[in-house]
Formats: C-alpha cells, structure tokens, sequence
C-alpha cells in the first residue's frame, strides 16, 4: 500500500511538472512588465502646440498630434523583434512589452496588451464604422487603434505607429 501510494504522489509530481511550466503563461509574464516604476501616476502633461512642435519630429509631430498615420512595413518597429519596452516618444511613458509584441502582417508594430493597463486610453470613434483609438494616457499622443482580431490570450490588437514609439532594448 505504501509503495502504491508514492506511485501516486510519483505520477501526481510528474503531470504537475507540465503544468506548472504553462502556470508562467504569457498572462503571467505580461503582467510582469507592469513595474510599479512603468504605471502612469495620473500627472498629465500638458503641452501647447508650439512646445510640442519644438520638442517632437515633424513625423512625430503629424502622427502623435494630429492623428496621423504612418506608411505600413516602411516604419522603424515593424519588424523588431529585440526584447525590450516601447515607450511614448512624446512624453516617455512605457506603452507596451516586447513580450506582447506579434507580427500581425499589417506592417504596423501590433502588441495584445498594454504594458500596464491604465497607461493608454481607449475612445470610441466613428459613428457608422467603429473604430477605437488608442493614446498615450499622460500627453493625449495619439498612438494608434485597437481592434478585435488579436491573438491569445487577450484576442486584441493594438495597431500602433512606429513614430508614436520609442524602443528601449532590455
Ligand atoms: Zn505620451
């Protein structure tokens, strides 16, 4: 019986192993990301259009200040697959995870998950085709869209513009 019973405990440790390797899932490593350091303290920047001007590149200026959106595939981020945090090049709040990073085949840098949830915004656009935009939660920098067609484990795909970002390598 005592044999019979560490044959138990043997096979329970053995299906546990698996399961505690999938227990660090992509969720868990996510929510890693969000440093207390990394979330938004709720201290807007504000800026006038001049102030903005002089502190961005015209590029930056289009996309993160008028709503502007970038050329597909011919953007810095697309295709970077370094491990790092993206930062808003306008105010340097961390946006999003390297670890939330997919190639989406849109040719825009497309994550499943802010890099802590309170740092962007989301606002409901359009009146006929919905979309919903997505901006930096300290400056208003207009970053992006997100729609319903991302991967696991969200099911989301924030669409963003290389310009809005800046990457900052681990
Ligand atoms: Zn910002």
């Amino acid at each position: 019986m005592k044999n019979f019973m560490i044959l138990i405990f043997s096979l329970l440790a053995i299906f546990q192993g698996p399961s505690q390797v999938f227990g660090e899932s992509k969720t868990d490593l996510a929510e890693k990301d969000c440093l207390p350091e990394y979330r938004f303290d709720g201290k807007k920047l504000i800026l006038s259009e001049k102030e903005w001007q002089e502190r961005l590149t015209p590029e930056q200026f289009t996309i993160l200040r008028k709503g502007g959106t970038e050329t597909p595939f011919k953007n810095a981020y697309n295709a970077n697959k370094e491990n790092g945090i993206y930062v808003c090049a306008g105010c340097g709040l961390p946006l999003y995870s390297s670890n939330t990073k997919f190639d989406s085949g849109t040719g825009w840098p497309s994550f499943w998950q802010p890099i802590c949830p309170e740092n962007v915004t989301l606002t409901e656009e359009g009146w006929f085709f919905k979309k919903t935009e997505v901006s930096c939660s300290r400056c208003r920098g207009h970053l992006g869209d997100v729609f319903n067609d991302g991967p696991q484990p969200t099911g989301k795909r924030y669409c963003m513009d290389s310009a809005s970002l800046k990457f900052i390598p681990k």
